[in-house]
């Protein structure tokens, strides 16, 4: 019998809401640029369209506890409303092989500087995204349709509301951003999806207390700690 080399890694999984069960995470694929406000506050185009980059899915952090990564002076908090999608059920055609499972609430932190340089120079955003414990998410709320444009979104640093935005203002709407990710990577169960960021975002340091909730979310806070490089 073929076997591994050495033992794999724990795959990586989020908790989801309302019993002992994990939720198998494939992929972490993100949206660039989702909201109008963010996009004029990085001094961006407000005329192309957004687009995607993926976090490798040990970058999850399902913890209370986030170590400052190394590599950066500027770390920045982006709150985020995410997706987890499942096996396809049915009829469920909207969304390729798979079926909405639920949502969370999550946290796309980003090397601020480390993307600065990578715009700059044409190169890859993955020194600045794809860290591990880049991507903090809160529990999985099952759920059965997607946010309305009503749902709200809001981010809260120490104590104090940083972001805040109705899900109705973001550039691609939930379904809008699965038929494109089914267009160009072909949506699969285990995949989350991290929907953009609105205004708002700011830098981060050790001791910091993040707290991220949206409608129809499981509210979601964790600590900044200090931690040795990685
Ligand atoms: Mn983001």
């Amino acid at each position: 019998m073929t076997s591994y080399v050495f033992p794999p890694a724990a795959h990586p999984a989020v908790p989801v809401e309302g019993g002992d069960v994990l939720f198998p995470v494939g992929r972490i694929i993100c949206v660039a640029k989702n909201y109008r406000d963010h996009r004029i506050e990085m001094g961006g185009d407000d005329r192309k369209p957004p687009f995607f980059f993926m976090k490798p899915a040990s970058a999850l952090t399902p913890s209370d506890k986030v170590p400052f990564p190394a590599d950066t002076e500027n770390l920045h908090y982006e709150g985020e409303f995410c997706l987890a999608l499942g096996p396809a059920q049915e009829d469920r055609s909207q969304f390729g092989r798979t079926s909405l499972f639920g949502t969370a609430v999550g946290v796309d932190l980003t090397r601020r500087d480390r993307q600065a340089a990578a715009k700059e120079n044409g190169h890859p955003w993955e020194r600045a995204k794809a860290f591990p414990g880049s991507a903090p998410i809160g529990m999985i709320t099952r759920c059965s349709a997607l946010p309305s444009a009503e749902a709200t979104l809001s981010l809260s640093l120490n104590g104090e509301i940083r972001q805040s935005t109705k899900i109705g203002a973001m550039i691609w709407s939930a379904s809008e951003i699965l038929a494109e990710i089914n267009a160009q990577f072909g949506l699969m169960p285990g995949d989350i999806i991290y929907t953009g960021t609105p205004a708002g975002v700011g830098p981060l340091v050790p001791g910091d207390r993040v707290e991220v909730a949206a409608t129809g979310c499981r509210t979601h806070r964790f600590q900044m700690i200090a931690a040795p490089a990685i």
